[in-house]
C-alpha cells in the first residue's frame, strides 16, 4: 500500500452485540487491504482481551479528555460504558489506501455517515433473536443484568437495520459468507469511485 493509491473505503459494520460482527470483521481483515480502528472504551477488559488490540481501555477521565481535545471520530454510550473511534488514525489509514474498518454501535454509525457521507455502512444481523440470545450467553462473560440490557439493546437497534446502505445475516457457522458479500460490495464501491476519478 503506497501513498500514490487512491483513498479507501470507510466501512462501518454494526449489529447487535452477539450477532458475529466481530468473527465477520476479522475474516475480513485477513485481506492487507483492510485495517482495523481500534476504539477506547471505558469498558474492562473480558478475558483474552488485549489492550491495544481488541479495545484501547482507557478511563471514564481519560476518554472525556480524548473528546476535548478532539481526538474522536465519534463517540457513544452503550450499557453503561463509552466507546470511541479515534480520528487521527482513520483519516491517515484513508489517506494510505486502505480501507478502513469501524465496528461500532448504531448512534456511532449515524454519525460517521453524517461526517463522512462517503463511508458505507453495513449492518450484520444474527441468524435469529434466539442465536443471538444463545452467542450472549455462551460468551460466560456478562452478568444477567448486563445480557439483559444488551438483549434489550440488540432489539432496539435491529429497528434500525434499514438505513444502512447494506444488510448481510451472519449465519450460523459461516462468517466467510458474510465477509464475502461485504468484501465484494467495498470492491464494488472502490472501482466505482476510482472510475469517477479518471
Ligand atoms: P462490546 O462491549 O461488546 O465490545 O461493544 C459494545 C458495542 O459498542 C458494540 O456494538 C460495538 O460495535 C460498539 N463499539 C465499539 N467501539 C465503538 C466505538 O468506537 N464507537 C461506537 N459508537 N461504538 C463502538
Amino acid at each position: 500500500m503506497d501513498g500514490s493509491k487512491e483513498k479507501g473505503i470507510l466501512l462501518v459494520i454494526s449489529g447487535p452485540s452477539g450477532a458475529g460482527k466481530g468473527t465477520v470483521a476479522k475474516t475480513l481483515l485477513k485481506n492487507k487491504d483492510y485495517c482495523f480502528s481500534v476504539s477506547s472504551t471505558t469498558r474492562k477488559p473480558r478475558p483474552g482481551e488485549i489492550d491495544g488490540v481488541d479495545y484501547d481501555f482507557i478511563s471514564w477521565d481519560e476518554f472525556e479528555s480524548r473528546i476535548e481535545s478532539g481526538e474522536m471520530l465519534e463517540y457513544a454510550q452503550y450499557v453503561g460504558n463509552l466507546y470511541g473511534t479515534p480520528k487521527k488514525f482513520v483519516n491517515e489509514r484513508l489517506n494510505r489506501g486502505f480501507n478502513v474498518l469501524l465496528d461500532i454501535e448504531t448512534v456511532g454509525a449515524f454519525n460517521v455517515k453524517k461526517l463522512m457521507p462517503e463511508a458505507l455502512l453495513v449492518f450484520v444481523c444474527p441468524p435469529s433473536m434466539e442465536a443471538l440470545e444463545k452467542r450472549l450467553r455462551g460468551r460466560g462473560t456478562e452478568t444477567e443484568e448486563v445480557i439483559q440490557h444488551r438483549l434489550k439493546r440488540a432489539a432496539d437497534e435491529m429497528l434500525l437495520k434499514d438505513r444502512y446502505d447494506f444488510v448481510v445475516i451472519n449465519r450460523e457457522g459461516s462468517p466467510e459468507e458474510a465477509a464475502l458479500e461485504i468484501a465484494a460490495r467495498v470492491s464494488e464501491e472502490r472501482a466505482k469511485r476510482a472510475n469517477l476519478l479518471k
